[in-house]
């Protein structure tokens, strides 16, 4: 049996926390491949290696080489090398990397060092071989993952190695560049890696005892979720409970491979469990989880007899494609129809474009925006098959005081979206949890 263990920034942060991946990989000698992040913060109001790296990376743009944010990025590596007491050249590592750096001039290649030196370290630690990603992580000509390619190079860099630690969140591209996944990407490296060696499970060591059932800076200790269906981690962490990245599930779903999220600093609890669907009970349990994201734009439109109107859809949405904006959600009524989209593409006079060039092509009635929208889903396989959820739902939100500015039931069944005010998005947080979790529930 092969377990796959992947350990986040919080697990990796300090000497002291990779002490104790050693002993969670001590503890089990199934657990035989590991993925690392780059360390994160130690407390509050720590750096995160990674953003320290986005800063030296604006060095070298600004001054053609590394200089104080590297220092600091040098510091976190040198103190968890003393910490463990090991025997690294780290001074002579740092130092190569700081002439990389400068020499390759790129955001991801710097970015990527953080997991690139926290792997070498830990590799070094454990007392086992280093796989540097570059050399088996592989992306296509078109910026994607070329899945079977890297798959092959894994399973062959794995073979006759019974441990090995791999960096996370980086690629090499075909021609030859170091690519970065998008933040938090470590997750899909773990689930690559559990993918190639045909592991029987994913572990994914993190600072939380498992998928809580809403973000835990919003509600105070959320209940734990023990056992969630692929299809419902993608609707949660889509919709930010970023615990594990969204598209970490693609390469183990594709296996069958279950997911574990467990704790590092609490190895003895159960954690989450990540299953198939088919495998997957949900018992009486109505709603599984609530997640959510600030800033959206929503934009409004009304045109009698809309849906007689052959390719009023597809016109509405080749305008998004001219502009090359990607909309989130189109919850539409007979009449009416809503393009929900995040505001961040929407800057820089692009919104007033697009409003205009929709005005021009389909001539709707009447055209409204809606800045500063949150949007909270509402997930669970439960939720099919109780009548009156919805009802709950919207009398809970109402009872609350927050007014609904858009609703989409999607088509899956199994979750329902909500956009509110962004000021009004923990007060409905709070509130949809109380009905669904409260003591009254
Ligand atoms: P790592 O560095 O180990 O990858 P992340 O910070 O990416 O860890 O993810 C874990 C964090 O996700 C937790 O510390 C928690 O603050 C946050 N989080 C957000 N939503 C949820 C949720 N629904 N359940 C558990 N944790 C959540
Ligand atoms: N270190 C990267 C980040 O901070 C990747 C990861 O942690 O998964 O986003
Ligand atoms: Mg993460």
């Amino acid at each position: 049996m092969i377990k796959v263990c992947k350990f986040g920034g919080t697990s990796m942060a300090d000497g002291i926390n990779m002490r104790r991946i050693a002993d969670i990989l001590a503890d089990d000698p199934a657990r035989r491949y590991v993925v690392v992040s780059a360390p994160g913060k130690r407390y509050g109001g720590d750096f995160k290696v990674t953003d320290l790296l986005y800063d030296v990376w604006r060095e070298v743009e600004e001054y053609g080489f590394v200089g104080e944010a590297y220092a600091k990025v040098g510091a976190r590596f040198s103190g968890i090398v003393r910490e463990l007491g090991m025997e690294f050249p780290i001074d002579e590592v740092l130092e190569e990397t700081a002439r990389a750096i400068e020499r390759e001039k790129s955001a991801d290649f710097t970015a990527s060092r953080g997991e690139y030196l926290a792997a070498r370290v830990m590799a070094a630690f454990l007392d086992v071989p280093f796989i540097d990603a570059r050399d088996v992580m592989k992306f296509s000509a078109d910026g994607r993952l070329d899945s079977e390619r890297t798959y092959a190079l894994v399973r062959e860099a794995l073979k006759g190695k019974p441990r090995a630690v791999v960096s996370g969140f980086y690629g090499e591209t075909a021609d030859g560049k170091i690519k970065t996944f998008s933040r938090g990407g470590s997750d899909i490296s773990g689930a690559i890696v559990a993918r190639a060696a045909g592991a029987s499970v994913y572990e994914n060591w993190t600072d939380v005892s498992g998928f809580l059932a809403c973000d835990p800076h919003i509600v105070a200790s959320p209940v734990g979720i023990r056992s969630l269906s692929y299809k419902e981690l993608r609707e949660l962490s889509y919709m930010g409970a970023n615990v594990l990245h969204s598209e970490a599930i693609f390469p183990v779903r594709e296996a069958d491979i279950p997911i574990r999220i467990k704790n590092t600093f609490r190895p003895q609890d159960e954690g989450t469990e990540i299953l198939p669907t088919s495998k997957y009970r949900y018992g009486d349990r109505v709603v599984t989880g609530i997640a959510g994201k600030k800033n959206f734009t929503v934009i409004f439109i009304e045109k009698s007899l809309m849906n007689a109107e052959i390719g009023f859809t597809y016109r509405v949405l080749s305008v998004l494609l001219k502009h090359s904006v990607s909309f989130e959600h189109i919850p539409s009524g007979i009449d009416t129809m809503s393009l929900v989209i995040d505001s961040d593409l929407l800057s820089h006079g692009v919104l007033e474009e697009l409003c205009e060039d929709i005005r021009r092509t389909v001539r709707p009635d009447s055209m409204r925006v809606f800045n500063n929208i949150a949007l909270i889903a509402v997930v669970g396989h439960g939720m099919s098959k109780n009548v009156g959820t919805s009802a709950r739902l919207f009398d809970a939100i109402a009872r609350a005081g927050v007014n609904i500015r858009m609703i989409d039931q999607g088509s899956s069944e199994i979750n329902i979206i909500v956009g509110v005010e962004n000021e009004n998005y923990e007060r409905t947080v709070r509130a949809v949890y109380e009905e669904f979790f409260g003591a009254h529930s």
